[in-house]
């Protein structure tokens, strides 16, 4: 179901469309969106639709000027939750200056870029992402509260897991808009849950992701809830991740695990790396002052490691056959850009294999009871985004990869955010105020 231009502008045309949404993500991947009406979609594909970039941190053109808004005829989706008269659709668009060059701030544009550099080394990169969530109550006046929507856990059922119809529903949705649900179950925490979703090639993923995220909001508040993605909502209670699948194939084969136990030599040096990197991508797995409360307890990692079973661990390679064998990368979680998050995943991996970087020995322990003589061989994740901030700032790596003016842009509100929480005299109230929402 991929539309040319003219296949979209028919489309519109013969589906009582009514309201097209123009949607991008602003640096930290938040969605945003323009809605134009279907008499100038023509023109939206030939001239693109202009925004003020000025109004978005690190978006400003050199000159000033606007942006402009190309829809992506391939990304054409009805909104399932919208009237079906008078329907809304969404396209996702590219980011263009107004002399018709990309914009270098487009994260679209620098995944594609990535993509690009991975297939002229003979290498496709498949990315496939599990989103946790909370589900909360939200008072009279519709504003979320930090009361649980349940106190179900693992895998529980019904009438203990309340959640099981949001489920349904947005599973239904994203089905409808051709994204393929795959499973999805109550999560450790009271209110938490998971959907995951089929992989797909890294831009589609990232796209996928964004509107994953969009539809869980939507039927949550449908259903008079508040879905949040805070990577560690309530203290105490598991933490939400965002787990990277990442597998690999040359000439249509996957070449993560060649045989039983035994990867290719290209998807170490790969893993080796993400792992290179693990500091220095922090800022962007790991992009808010409260991911770092995540680290270390129910399942998220704390330390650079990696090893097949373990979930203890920064990487793990799942037990999982034929075209399933990939990477799962357990740092990251769901307030990352992905498509920023997917751009430095892959350029560390192309960068482990063109140094031929040797994967270090599996990590046959659970660090969460290892004994601190084992705990010591390894390196810490930054414990704070101060510390992660400071990594990326003094990281040749990523500004090779991030351009100006979005790395210090990025970098510069983030500090900020760290300044306000670190300073204020209730932290955690400080960080509701920021990111509860
Ligand atoms: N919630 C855990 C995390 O913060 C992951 C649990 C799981 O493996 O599904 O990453
Ligand atoms: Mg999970
Ligand atoms: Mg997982």
């Amino acid at each position: 179901l991929h539309y040319t231009t003219s296949e979209a502008i028919e489309f519109i045309e013969e589906n009582d469309v009514k309201f097209i949404r123009l949607a991008f993500c602003d640096i930290f991947g938040v969605q945003k969106n323009i809605s134009i009406m279907p008499g100038e979609l023509a023109r939206a594909f030939r001239e693109g639709i202009s925004f003020d970039a000025a109004a978005f941190p690190g978006f400003a053109s050199p000159d000033g000027s606007d942006l402009l808004l190309f829809p992506d005829p391939t990304t054409l989706s009805i909104l399932p939750w919208r009237p079906s008269q008078g329907r809304v659709v969404r396209f996702y668009c590219d980011i263009r200056q107004p002399d018709g060059q990309p914009f270098p701030g487009d994260g679209r544009f620098l995944l594609r870029q990535a993509v690009r550099r991975a297939r002229e080394r003979d290498l496709t990169c498949k990315f496939g992402t599990e989103c946790e969530f909370y589900l909360f109550q939200r008072d009279e006046a519709g504003y979320p509260t930090h009361i649980p929507h349940d106190r179900a856990g693992y895998c529980d059922i019904a009438p203990l897991d309340r959640a099981e119809n949001v489920r349904r529903q947005v599973c239904l949705t994203l089905e409808e808009m051709d994204i393929q649900p795959e499973r999805s179950h109550h999560e450790q925490g009271p209110g938490q849950n998971e959907i995951d979703f089929q992989y797909a090639s890294p831009l589609a993923a990232a796209d996928n992701l964004t509107t994953f995220k969009s539809v869980v909001k939507t039927v949550a508040s449908l259903n008079g809830l508040f879905a949040s993605f805070l990577p560690k909502p309530i203290p105490g209670q598991p933490g939400s991740g965002l787990h990277i699948n990442i597998s690999l194939f040359q000439g249509g084969r996957n070449i993560i695990e060649t045989e039983k136990g035994v990867h290719s030599e290209i998807s170490e040096q790969f893993i080796a790396g993400i792992l290179r990197r693990a500091h220095e991508l922090a800022a962007f797995l790991n992009p808010l002052t409260n991911s770092y409360a995540r680290f270390g307890e129910f399942e998220a990692p704390r330390f650079v490691s990696w090893s097949h079973q373990n979930r203890s661990q920064l990487v793990r390679i799942p037990a999982a056959h034929g075209d399933f064998r990939r990477m799962e990368l357990r740092a990251p979680d769901p307030t990352a850009n992905p498509y920023l998050a997917f751009t430095l995943l892959i350029h560390a991996g192309l960068e482990g294999i063109a140094d031929r970087l040797t994967l270090p020995p599996a990590c046959n322990h659970d660090l969460f009871t290892a004994p601190a003589d084992v705990l010591a061989q390894y390196e810490l994740l930054p414990g704070t985004l101060h510390e992660a901030l400071a990594h990326a700032q003094r990281s040749a790596f990523i500004s090779s990869i991030i351009p100006e003016p979005l790395l210090s842009s990025y970098l510069a509100v983030k500090a900020r955010e760290w300044e306000t929480v670190s300073r204020a005299s209730d932290c955690k109230a400080a960080e509701d105020d920021l990111y509860f929402a």
